[in-house]
């Protein structure tokens, strides 16, 4: 093993992977535009305050995954764990809502938590978040998982969108309470976080994955039976349009998140081939006013990268490769070939290596090129090169004159 190693749960993303992760970041980018969402570039360091406030003291996040430290004058710092906190400190000190009825932005990057790495779970990982600013309409709440949705189907991984609405401020006091009353009377059953968090953060015991736990909260209460008027309008408003939209959604009255801020939706799509949650989202109408902002109703969701080209099985074809094989002393006049055909907008690799023709031709095969330029002495006296077909083994003679 090299001496150097990357840092545990920092991976290096390259080739295959690579191709995979950029096909679905482009593919989200492409949606993006047709849907008139703006990129915002936001730090990757924020203070560490920022996230406390939003995320809430009391997740996981906060307590136990941010990568925190001072800087020389001892303030705390934090590599971001997602990306909405920072969006909305951003939105609040640019004052982006002095622009715009309502603002409509994405950003792309590095995200950090101190979790136990695993397949598709590292310590850096990164999203594509999207943030609606600006409006209480469950219209938008509906485009964006529609926008989920699309995004999903056209990468033609299999998923289920779930979705659940979790009150405001309203109503979701008394749904705690008569959580926490519940939690009581199974307490015995609980494992040893939920046992600890049922007071502090009782929502998340709906949310943990011990087998004991998920039996324990089979008869929990809902928060839809809690729902004030508002809410409950507002959450039967969201699936008149996406049966109007005809996207197929699964309710799911104990789906949470991990973070305090949210509020009324809540959506996630878990994939059914692996179970892993890839895209998740909801609205946080409280969040910007928590930041000092002005009283801004918000909804958004991250999508996470890795884990959604995990899924993918297969990305199209990459454009054809034209590999140019020098044998002999003809460098120069296949420099010029090279030339010319990437001036015609072709993918061209020029050989750096020198050998015969089989060799060159074994090099071609390694670089997966599609065609196979040949230049010899012979093409370069008579002025024209040997295109070879590798899929059809087709060698055809292309005039050329090298316009140097
Ligand atoms: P999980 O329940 O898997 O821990 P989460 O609820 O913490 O996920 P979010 O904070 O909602 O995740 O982040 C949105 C998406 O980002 C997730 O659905 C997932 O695809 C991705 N993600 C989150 N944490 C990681 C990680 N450590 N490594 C890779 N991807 C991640
Ligand atoms: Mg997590």
């Amino acid at each position: 093993m090299p001496e150097f190693q990357s840092v545990r749960g920092f991976h290096d993303l390259y080739g295959e992977e690579l191709k995979k992760f950029k096909h679905v970041s482009n593919l989200i980018r492409e949606k993006l535009r047709v849907y008139n969402f703006e990129e915002i570039i936001l730090p990757v360091v924020e203070y560490a305050e920022v996230f406390q406030r939003s995320i809430g003291e009391a997740t996981d996040i906060v307590q136990k995954e941010m990568f925190t430290f001072q800087d020389r004058k001892g303030r705390w710092l934090a590599l971001r764990p997602e990306g909405t906190a920072g969006a909305v400190r951003a939105y609040v000190q640019n004052k982006l809502y002095a622009l715009k009825p309502y603002v409509k932005v994405f950003y792309e990057g590095p995200m950090f938590r101190y979790e136990r790495p695993q397949a598709g779970r590292y310590r850096q990982f990164h999203q594509i978040g999207v943030e609606v600013f600006g409006s209480l309409d469950p219209v938008v709440d509906a485009e964006l998982i529609q926008l989920v949705y699309e995004i999903l189907s056209e990468l033609g991984v299999n998923v289920v969108i779930e979705i659940n609405s979790i009150g405001c401020k309203v109503c979701r006091p008394s749904y705690r309470e008569a959580l926490v009353n519940y939690l009581e009377s199974v307490e015995g059953h609980l494992c040893e976080v939920c046992y600890d968090r049922k007071d502090r953060n009782p929502l998340r015991v709906l949310d943990c994955k011990v087998p004991t736990c998920k039996e324990a909260v089979k008869e929990a209460p809902k928060m839809v039976d809690y729902l004030c008027q508002e809410c409950k309008d507002h959450y039967s408003k969201l699936k008149d349009y996406l049966s109007l939209l005809s996207i197929p959604y699964r309710e799911n009255p104990y789906l949470v998140r991990g973070l305090d801020y949210y509020t009324k939706t809540v959506f996630e799509a878990v994939s059914t081939d692996l179970d892993i949650t890839v895209i998740a989202g909801g609205r946080y109408d409280y969040l910007v006013e928590e930041l000092e902002g002005p009283p801004t109703p918000a909804v958004g969701f991250a999508v996470g990268l890795e884990r959604l080209s995990m899924l993918l099985k297969e990305i199209p074809p990459e454009e054809p490769l034209y590999f140019v094989a020098p044998f002999g002393d003809v460098m120069d006049y296949s420099l010029a070939v090279a030339k010319a055909l990437r001036l015609e907008g072709r993918r061209v690799e020029l050989s750096y290596r020198k050998g015969g023709l089989r060799k060159q031709l074994e090099f071609a095969n390694k670089l997966g090129a599609r065609y196979v330029v040949i230049v010899g002495d012979e093409e370069k006296a008579g002025g024209f090169y040997t295109l070879k077909d590798m899929e059809t083994g087709e060698q055809f003679r292309i005039e050329f004159s090298p316009a140097m």
